[in-house]
């Protein structure tokens, strides 16, 4: 039985000083969060000594596990030569070509701070370039926690966008209209009905915050074939998709080329970062080119170009991205034949390094990801935990596989999930 009582008087702590006792709301686990003390590989271990194998791998940016030698040396290196300049440096050079050779839609780039700011200045881009203040996203998406992404899913294209959040003014959202993903026709009739109104799609390629959920065949290409028709600018948030379902993401799996990406995540390897970028006719309308304004005293840290460029070195050397993408599908083959045994309505869904074990029939959308037992996986997410298998809390969070899951890992977690699905 593991005891938890460090993390306990941490918490209580915590809830006098900041909001809900966390820094980011997903973290705030019912009853009580673990106080991650120390993590290496596929483990993290709590301030109590509790073990766990991590399946959360702080929701995406851990591909090579925790603290991975090259990673670290890369950094402490970058460390020796001083941590921020406020001029260019030569690492923001090399990464910018890897990222760009990798993703050929992205002539110019920019690096930032966050998936959020990436997010917004590409948002930013697209209204500045087209002159259109309208933007679509996809229902169930999620960009980041800026004004004009927080908006209320299921209001959809009939009424303009209802604010998420309490303080977003409602200015700030009037403009952004949602449309089911995997719905073609709706998007369709958006994109006529707005004719001349609008900047961007901006969508994951796959839904990484509500699933994963994968796009229906064709379903990419036709939002692809549509917005170019209309004259509307599409965006890939690939956020989560970069570099992990390849290197080259969603768009080199899929084959789509969309006209700005954003990046974030893996290629900080844990350190924070952002990028957008797409292309150049676009991207040379930010400033100092153009009039489209981003700055950021953060931008192009040191510390995060450096691990970036380690963990795409180590992805890249050794084959790492395909011996993971393997041991994914490999894991989601077992858990299927799981769920199958147990005669349960319950679905296996994911891609590359993606999986999650859905409580309910797999979803295709954002209403349908809704109908899911969200209680009966926080009772078995609980079950796993005291398992010593921390998988993501929520249903709707993706869960991820690192390269340090190796045979006996993912062995050992198969008989956690194999005696928790059954009680
Ligand atoms: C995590 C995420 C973001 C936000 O990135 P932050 O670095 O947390 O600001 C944006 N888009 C997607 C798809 C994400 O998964």
């Amino acid at each position: 039985m593991m005891h938890f009582d460090s993390s306990i008087r941490l918490f209580d702590q915590a809830k006098r000083l900041m909001p809900g006792g966390v820094s980011s709301p997903v973290r705030a686990i019912s009853p009580y969060p673990f106080y991650t003390a120390r993590a290496i590989g596929p483990y993290l271990w709590d301030c109590d000594g509790n073990r766990f194998i991590d399946y959360c791998l702080a929701y995406g940016p851990m591909i090579l596990g925790h603290r991975h030698p090259a990673i670290r040396e890369a950094v402490s290196d970058q460390m020796d030569r001083g941590w921020l300049y406020g001029t260019p440096s030569e690492l923001e050079v090399r990464l910018a070509e890897r990222v760009s050779s990798l993703y050929p839609s992205m002539e110019r780039l920019r690096f930032v701070s966050s998936g959020t700011e990436a997010t917004m200045a590409a948002i930013r881009v697209a209204r500045g370039s087209t002159g259109r203040d309208m933007i679509i996203k996809i229902e169930g998406g999620f960009h980041g926690a800026h004004d004009s992404v927080l908006v209320k899913a299921g209001s959809g294209a009939t009424t303009l966008g209802i604010p998420d959040s309490r303080g977003v003014p409602r200015d700030a959202t009037k403009n952004t209209i949602q449309v089911p993903y995997n719905d073609p026709a709706a998007l369709e009739e958006v994109l006529e009905r707005f004719s001349g109104r609008i900047a961007c799609l901006i969508m994951e390629p796959v839904l990484g915050n509500i699933g994963p959920i994968l796009p229906d065949k064709g379903y990419l290409q036709t939002a692809r074939r549509l917005t170019e028709k209309n004259d509307v600018l599409l965006i890939f948030d690939e956020v989560i998709t970069g570099f992990r379902l390849s290197l080259g993401g969603a768009q080199e799996l899929f084959g789509i080329k969309p006209d700005l990406t954003t990046l974030g995540k893996i290629i900080g390897g844990g350190f924070p970062i952002g990028v957008f970028g797409g292309r150049a006719d676009l991207m040379d309308q930010v400033a100092p080119g153009g009039a489209i304004y981003q700055a950021g005293t953060y931008n192009g840290s040191p510390a995060s170009l450096a691990a970036g460029l380690a963990t795409l070195d180590v992805m890249e050397k050794e084959d790492t991205i395909n011996k993971l993408n393997r041991s994914g599908e490999s894991m989601r083959l077992a858990l299927k034949d799981m769920v199958e045994d147990l005669g349960q309505d319950w679905s296996v869904v994911g891609i590359a390094s993606m999986f999650k074990v859905f409580f309910g029939p797999e979803p295709h959308n954002y209403a349908q990801a809704l109908r899911c037992d969200r209680q009966g996986y926080f009772e078995f997410f609980r079950r796993m935990l005291d398992s010593g298998i921390f998988l993501t809390p929520s249903q709707y969070e993706t869960d991820f596989i690192s390269a340090a899951h190796n045979q006996d890992v993912i062995e050992t977690t198969l008989e956690a999930f194999r005696s928790c699905l059954k009680s």
